[in-house]
């Protein structure tokens, strides 16, 4: 790879002052929901298609998360050197490639001690976004208090509810709930034996999880009264619902919520829209909203360097644990069909570990 080194130019000027790019190599790039929704087009923003990267047609670089190392800097004077790691902090970098070169601003510096590769490549997209969701949505923010939320109390046990608990996303909203004193419910699919199920239960309870239901249990009519038991008659309240899933699911997670509490959707694996009754909106006054990374990350830059640093610490203090990856070595031998199939078989249902191209 030290052959691979090229000069660019974004602005005009000098060349010491403007060829200030960084050659950087991939280390890992895993294969979110969310990249794989983008190339089909249904996702919120789409990537322009350009000739820079030399193909027949215009095209985009797929990928949204990953880690690289940074091979050369233009500037001897710059803040980020030779063999740190840097994470995208522009959104639909393109991660999907074997190098890449970045101006300073596209790009967020990452203490990579004692961190691996393939942990470093997933800090961005889903710790975060349970972060985000868990620390500002909650239930109404007081009597006559309009719309406004307030997030569930650090350290107070305050129960939400999830369903896909076994997402990468759910994962986390499960170890950092339980880091700050929350209590989760969290609804998983059954697997296709009662062995399998149990041991996702207990894989799920190790993280932290308080309650873990089958979705079948879940959407049956004996879970009102097991609701009941687990929030001592009601007594205890359920100020967030996320949901990961949509359809039926959502619409039990609905169901579940104290009033006044929120439902943050934040994800539609079952491609089903979400159904609301309309007495959940008049009677129980549950707000639903959504939730776009995307959009946090634009709106709040500091912050979510600060979360960054945060999660990455969690991580280097095995408090965070890995997610099941499913590793794909991605090296000059690998053939175009092995990567293809893989990013299409990353929306299936049931997998034992999310997609990610190992460079
Ligand atoms: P993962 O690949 O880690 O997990 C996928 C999850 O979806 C699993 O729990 C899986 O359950 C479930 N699932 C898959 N197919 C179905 C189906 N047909 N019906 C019900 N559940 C299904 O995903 P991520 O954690 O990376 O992402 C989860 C969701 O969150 C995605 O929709 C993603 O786009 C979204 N997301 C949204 C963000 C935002 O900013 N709004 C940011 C990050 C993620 P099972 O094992 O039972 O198949």
């Amino acid at each position: 790879y030290t052959q691979a080194k090229a000069l660019v130019f974004s602005e005009n000027g000098e060349p010491s002052d403007v060829l200030k790019s960084v050659l950087l190599r991939s280390l890992a790039a895993p294969i979110n929901p969310a990249d794989i929704n983008t190339i089909q087009g249904t996702y919120g923003s789409q990537p322009s298609f350009t000739s820079l990267i030399g193909t027949p047609s215009p095209s985009a670089i797929p990928g949204s998360e990953g880690v690289f190392e940074v091979v050369a800097t233009g500037d001897p004077s710059s803040p980020i050197r030779r063999g740190d790691w840097v994470i995208p902090s522009a959104p639909q970098f393109g991660t999907w490639r074997t190098h890449a070169v970045a101006s300073l601003d596209e790009i967020l510096k990452i203490n990579k001690e004692g961190l691996s590769a393939t942990q470093a490549a997933t800090i961005s997209v889903n710790p975060s976004t349970a972060y985000r969701i868990l620390r500002a949505y909650g239930p109404s923010a007081g009597r006559g208090a309009g719309l406004g939320m307030r997030p569930l109390e650090i350290g107070s046990g305050e129960w939400f509810i999830q369903n896909g608990a076994n997402s990468g996303v759910g994962r986390a909203a499960i170890q950092l709930g339980k880091l700050w004193g929350l209590r989760s419910i969290n609804v998983i699919r059954e697997r296709s034996s009662h062995e399998a199920t149990e041991s996702l239960r207990r894989e799920l309870v190790s993280l932290g999880a308080d309650v873990v239901v089958t979705e079948t249990q879940f959407l049956s009519r004996g879970w009102k009264d097991q609701l009941a038991e687990i929030t001592n008659k009601g007594r205890e309240q359920i100020g967030l619902g996320m949901n990961c899933v949509g359809g039926k699911s959502a619409t039990a997670v609905a169901r579940s919520l104290s009033d006044g509490a929120a439902m943050v959707s934040y994800g539609g694996m079952a491609r089903q829209p979400v159904a609301l009754p309309v007495g959940l909106l008049i009677f129980k006054d549950i707000r639903f909203v959504g939730f776009w990374l995307s959009r946090w990350n634009q709106q709040d830059v500091a912050g979510r360097g600060h979360m960054i640093d945060y999660i990455v610490d969690l991580i280097r203090g095995g408090k965070l644990k890995d997610v099941p990856l499913h590793e794909l070595a991605w090296n000059w031998e690998t053939d175009i069909d092995t990567l293809i199939g893989e990013v299409q078989s990353g929306l299936q249902g049931f997998r034992k570990g999310k997609g990610i191209f190992v460079f």
